[in-house]
Formats: structure tokens, sequence, C-alpha cells
């Protein structure tokens, strides 16, 4: 016998009456995990003197089940993150009936591109102006509503270097912002970071997000409704928080280490 905990009620008593004893454990597990992570956001909201609502929690799904994906929204769990087109295409569609907001947070080739603004609404690693025009042609001929990109920033890339690294160097941001900004069928939601590994501010997450606070008041600047700030991850949300992200991507904390494999 089936279950469908794909169908358009998560979260009503129906939804956790009818799941498996293995989805049943697995629910209170993610239930256990989001619980700790809220508290962490709450926590850091309260330490920064900033209200609990301006941080939106994306709960990053990847190498996971689309199973998990239903059993987060059952709990309540609005938006998610993947960085694969491959694994999130037959993710999102078999959750295609829960209210979720889709969010692309992966290096993404243009290939995939007309494939992730079916499910996507908002992609985080825009890092290059030729994927603007694809993403732009892909929203165009799906004829779906407006898609929300972000600036995807590599806080350790200097000026100039090559095209391969995830995201674009602080100097490029302008520009890359300026042709979302300009490009029908895409709306400009704000910047992104991952803390860096190398250069001077690796190890030091808050001085990372407080560069892209920076960064962000820039584009801002040109951009008013630019809004989104999004950074941290399980690890280091408290400082994106202290720094002023309104958008934390947190995949382990909430369902566990990932396989190396993948
Ligand atoms: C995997 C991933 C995350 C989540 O990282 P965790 O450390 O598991 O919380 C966040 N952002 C991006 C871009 C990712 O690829």
């Amino acid at each position: 016998m089936t279950n469908d905990i794909y169908g358009p009620f998560p979260g009503s008593t129906e939804f956790v009456a009818a799941l498996t004893e293995g989805q049943r454990a697995r629910y209170e597990e993610l239930g256990t995990n989001l619980d700790v992570v809220e508290r962490r956001i709450a926590d850091a909201c309260a330490a920064a003197g900033r209200a609990r609502d301006e941080v939106t929690l994306v709960v990053v799904t990847k190498t996971y089940p689309a199973e998990d994906t239903a059993l987060l929204a059952g709990l309540g769990v609005t938006d998610v993150a993947e960085n694969r087109d491959q694994d999130a295409a037959p993710k999102a569609e078999q959750c295609r009936n829960l209210p979720l907001d889709w969010h692309f947070v992966g290096q993404l080739q243009t290939n995939k591109v007309r494939s992730v603004v079916r499910y996507a609404n908002h992609v985080h690693s825009v890092d290059r102006l030729r994927l603007v025009g694809s993403l732009s042609a892909a929203v165009l001929k799906a004829e779906r509503p407006e898609l929300g990109c972000l600036v995807q920033v590599a806080l350790d890339k200097a000026y100039g270097e090559g095209e391969h690294r995830a995201g674009v160097a602080p100097e490029d941001v302008a520009q890359l912002a300026d042709a979302i900004a300009d490009t029908p069928g895409l709306r400009l939601d704000g910047v992104m970071t991952v803390a860096p590994l190398t250069g001077p501010l690796a190890g030091d997450p808050a001085r990372a997000f407080d560069r892209l606070a920076e960064i962000a008041t820039a584009v801002r600047a040109d951009h008013p409704a630019a809004t989104m700030v999004s950074a941290g991850m399980s690890g280091d949300l408290e400082q994106a928080i202290a720094a002023g992200a309104t958008h934390v991507r947190v995949g382990t904390a909430v369902l566990g280490v990932r396989s190396p494999l993948r």
C-alpha cells in the first residue's frame, strides 16, 4: 500500500497518520533537528537585535530523497534548495503538489537552465553574464513568472580571474547585477556567498559576511528591491545572521551528514 505524502495537505493530522513506521521515525528526527536549527536562528536574531521573521530558513536537501523533502514540507518547511539539476528536477516533479519554494544554489551549466526554470523560483548562483542571457531566454520560453536571481559573490576571487570558480569577484558584482536587472524575465533579488576557504577571509566567516553585507548595501543603492542576502550554512549561520543575512541555507544540521560519495 502506498501512502501519499506528496499530497496537498502536509502538516495535517492526516499527513502524520498516513506515515509508515519508517517515515514516522525520519519525520521525528527531522523535526528534532529543525527545532534545534530554529532555536539557533531565533537566538542569533535576538543577539543581533533582529526580528525572527527577517530570516528565512532554506533547507538544502541535496543528496537526500524526495521523501525527505515531502516530510520537511509536512513539518512546515517552505523553502528548499538543491545544487544539481539532475537530482533536483525529478524531486521537484515528485513534490510538485507541495507548497514549496524551490531555490537553486549550485553551479549552473547553461544546458541545465531550461530544466531549472521549470521548478526554481530563485537561482542563488548567477555567476556570469552568459548565464543571464540563457536564463532570460528560458524564462520567456517557459512563459513562467519572473525568476528571482542572486549574484553569487566569490569573496576570495581577485578581479579579472578566470570564469570557472563559483561566483564573481566583488569588483564584478555591480556589472552582473545591472545585467540581471535589465534583462526581461529576470528579477534581481540580491546577493549570495559561501564563506571562503582561501584568501584573507578564510576561517573568519564573521568578517566574510560583513564584507558581503557591504556589497549587498552597494547593490541596493542602485537596486532598492534587491534585498535578499543569502549567507550562512550549518556551521556559520549565526555569523551570517549577525551580518544581516536574510536567507540561511542549511543542509547538514537538518538532514544529517551527507554521504561523501555524492
Ligand atoms: C550544500 C550547500 C549548503 C548547505 O551546507 P551545510 O553545511 O550542509 O549546511 C549551503 N549552500 C550551498 C551553496 C550548498 O551547496
